[in-house]
């Protein structure tokens, strides 16, 4: 089981539950979350929302417990994942 891809929905309330979860892959600013450029295919540092790109290497297969507890841990449910 991996998580191929991971992105902030509109509506996060900057709580720092999932950068507490894994800080490997979220980090919480002043007023968002967003996803960290060194685990992105494409390296750039945002929410991921609109372009959904893919995570880099194995960070999808390594981090996918704790990425699918940050999402759960939310809550306002605005973290996404594909899992396959
Ligand atoms: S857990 Fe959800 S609401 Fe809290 S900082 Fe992360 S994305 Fe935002």
């Amino acid at each position: 089981m991996a998580i191929t891809k991971v992105w902030i929905d509109d509506g996060c309330i900057v709580c720092n539950a999932c950068e507490t979860t894994c800080p490997e892959v979220f980090h919480v600013t002043e007023d968002t979350c967003v996803i960290r450029g060194e685990v992105r295919a494409d390296g750039k540092k945002d929410s991921n929302l609109a372009e959904q790109n893919p995570l880099a290497g194995t960070i999808g297969a390594d981090l996918a417990d704790q990425i699918i507890e940050a999402a759960e841990g939310c809550p306002v449910e605005v973290i996404k994942y594909v899992k396959v």
